[in-house]
């Protein structure tokens, strides 16, 4: 016999993690509409899994602006930008 699902049981309102991790960058770059970027707000105050990614995402892309050309050694500088060229335009 197969168990009873319980995926019925949890608020139908909280979006799924891989839906949260998706539309992380664009919650960080306020892209999102405001009532996607309060679902995901309300799901990131109590899902420590996609909170930790939120911070790593957001440190990284941090780190990356705070570089400035100056700091890096050329190859570095290099990768770097095409890193964020592939991240599109900002
Ligand atoms: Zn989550």
């Amino acid at each position: 016999m197969t168990s009873e699902s319980d995926t019925t049981r949890s608020a139908p309102s909280r979006a799924p993690c891989s839906r949260v991790v998706a539309l992380l960058a664009d919650y960080l770059e306020q892209r999102l509409l405001p009532a996607q970027h309060a679902e995901l707000t309300r799901h990131l105050n109590d899902c420590h899994t996609c909170l930790a990614q939120l911070q790593t995402y957001r440190s990284t892309v941090s780190l990356l602006r705070s570089l400035r050309d100056e700091d890096l050694p050329p190859d570095l500088r290099r990768t770097l930008s095409l890193f964020l060229d592939h991240r599109g335009p900002n």
